[in-house]
């Protein structure tokens, strides 16, 4: 614990200058606190007491500084509030820097097995009581400690009877606070589920709102959703019962407090054992010893939550990004464009059984081949191993004859265009969504290469062409004119090497023909690994591949594949059955 709490206080390294003179205003701020009512009991025991023109002279002269005083207080006040929350908000954006790098570093096998939204709630939620804790913890525990330990001992000094009237409701009172605290911070964790059951829902619910409509579920979904708000609500029933007892419990205990005082001292002073002075000053404290109580039970709330947001925001950064460069890794370019998998076997993280087993395939620079098999066999996987996604768990695969391991990851996926069934498109407009390819494109560029994936004419017949938003609009375009944005996209990359994993698959007869051609374009005179489910799109492949969970069981042209009447040529009737 030490050792996570001594590295949380690095955050604050960067800003030594405001957290110091924080706490310096915090302090003084708590010391004139303390020092106010000590000026009034000086004015009520003595000045008063003094010749007429000897006193008006002191009061004038001592409201006068009290008046500082307080203007002083209020600045301590303003200044820690508001530098107080810089220096949150500082550290809270420093660690969402660190963790959303992190987050890009990060490989496919992490992604794999994560929940965005709980990935999303790291960087959100957690930086959030983190912040609290960093920007709140320190001030408030070094006030709550000097106004409590001040004011104690300002009160045995001043009349310990008092004083003691005045702390016999302060075990009860700190008792209270902690028992209803820690019910009201059950309930409020049961509110922050509840809202949370309620976003999944209704993300989930408009996300697949064109699923709920074909199905006429809205009344099903709406009585789903009437059950979890329903459930929000009790939770905060809940919630409110127990901050209503919290706060009026608190309120009462000041009271009796002020009660108990006025009793004692009104006891002592019937008897003349005691000067209203002390009575009068006494009663001033009370604020400040059931406020730091007040404000220390929260503390450890606060402290709680931040740690715990803590210790998870350690645990992601702490999981290492397992596909990086090798500290003697290669700058790669001017790649001719050859791949080889020698022995190549690879079992996904967390599983025995392997996906590829003994893979052995030379393919020559510029040369197209074809990947079939049936659904499950492997073909996405291979593909993934070429540009590093996953590393092989056996033997090696290289780039003209240098194994990837040994290249910097970068350059390496510099080589690589990848066009697959489910295209990805950025917020933003059609001219940087192709940009993605290559960021400093000019736009000649982004037109040139939407042209040669046949993408310009649909383009232009946009409201606003190349400026058209798709952030809120990529639903109106059809899924063959996304398909070749992705692929005007990959254009603009222009890599030696591409993969097509199942590009076509999703598309209609009409789209397909268009978007055929123009993954023909990008093809030509590039290192190509075709995946295609309707096999009479890769019938031209120079060479076509069959993967089984056996590895590669045929290889050969279509006529070829075709005289053998084995896998291939059973696979292709079939699709035409
Ligand atoms: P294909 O592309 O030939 O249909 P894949 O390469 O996608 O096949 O999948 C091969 C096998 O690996 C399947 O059994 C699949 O369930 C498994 N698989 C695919 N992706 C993952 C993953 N990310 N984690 C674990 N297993 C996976
Ligand atoms: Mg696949």
């Amino acid at each position: 614990m030490t050792k996570t709490l001594k590295r949380l206080a690095g955050y604050y390294k960067p800003y030594k200058g405001l957290f110091f003179s924080d706490m310096f205003f915090a302090i003084l701020g708590a010391g004139i606190t303390l020092v106010i009512p000590l000026l009034v009991r000086y004015i009520t025991s003595t000045v008063v007491y003094l010749p007429s023109d000897k006193s008006t002279d002191m009061i004038v002269k001592l409201g006068i500084f009290m008046i500082v005083l307080v203007l002083i207080e209020a600045f301590c006040n303003f200044y820690i509030a508001y530098y107080g929350h810089i220096m949150g908000a500082s550290i809270e954006r420093d660690m969402r820097n660190e963790i959303f790098s992190h987050y890009q570093k990060l490989s496919f096998a992490f992604y794999d097995n994560q929940k965005v939204g709980h990935l999303l709630s790291r960087i959100t939620a957690d930086l959030f009581d983190i912040s609290e804790l960093l920007h709140h913890g320190p001030e408030d525990l070094v006030i709550s400690i000097i106004k409590f330990v001040g004011a104690f001992g300002i009160l045995m000094f001043i009349n310990v009877r008092l004083a003691l009237a005045a702390f016999l409701f302060i075990p009860f009172l700190i008792l209270y606070a902690v028992y209803f605290n820690k019910k009201m911070k059950r309930a409020f964790r049961e509110n922050r589920a509840r809202i949370a059951d309620i976003n999944t829902q209704i993300e989930d619910s408009l996300s697949g709102i064109r699923v709920v409509k074909s199905f006429a579920n809205e009344k099903v979904e709406m009585k789903k959703f009437r059950q979890g708000n329903e459930r929000f609500v009790n939770s905060k029933k809940l919630s409110y019962k127990y901050m209503g007892t919290y706060n009026s419990g608190m309120g009462a205990f000041t009271t009796l407090i002020t009660i108990s005082v006025l009793l004692t001292g009104a006891f002592y002073l019937t008897k003349g054992e005691m000067p209203v002075e002390d009575l009068v000053t006494v009663l001033l404290y009370i604020n400040n010893f059931t406020d730091p109580v007040k404000k220390l039970i929260t503390f450890t709330e606060q402290f709680q939550n931040g740690y715990s947001g803590y210790s998870r925001f350690l645990e992601i950064m702490a999981v290492a990004p397992d596909i990086q460069d090798a500290l003697d890794a290669e700058e790669v370019s001017d790649v001719k464009g050859a791949i080889d998998f020698e022995n190549v076997s690879f079992a996904y993280e967390g599983t025995q059984e392997k996906v590829l087993s003994h893979v052995n395939l030379k393919v020559k620079a510029g040369e197209y081949v074809a990947l079939v098999g049936s659904s499950g066999a492997g073909k996405t996987t291979l593909c993934s191993l070429i540009p590093r996604f996953y590393d092989v768990t056996e033997g090696r695969v290289l780039l003209d004859g240098e194994d990837i391991r040994e290249l910097k990851l970068q350059s390496l996926r510099n080589q690589i265009g990848i066009v697959q069934q489910d295209v990805y498109l950025f917020a933003g407009t059609v001219m940087e969504n192709i940009r993605y390819g290559k960021p400093d494109a000019t736009d000649e560029e982004v037109i040139r290469a939407a042209k040669a994936a046949n993408a310009h004419e649909f383009i232009m017949e946009l409201e606003q062409g190349y400026d058209t938003d798709i952030g809120q609009r990529g639903v109106k375009l059809s899924g063959g004119q996304k398909q070749r944005l992705s692929i005007a996209r990959v254009f603009l990359k222009n890599p030696p090497i591409l993969i097509f994993d199942e590009a076509t698959s999703a598309l209609d007869n009409e789209s397909e023909k268009i978007v055929q051609q123009s993954l023909e374009n990008l093809a030509k005179d590039r290192t190509t690994f075709v995946i295609a489910h309707r096999l009479s799109t890769i019938r031209k492949a120079q060479r076509i591949l069959v993967l089984t969970e056996d590895g590669i069981a045929e290889e050969g042209t279509h006529e070829e594949l075709m005289k053998k009447n084995g896998i291939y040529s059973s696979l292709y009737k079939l699709s035409f059955a």
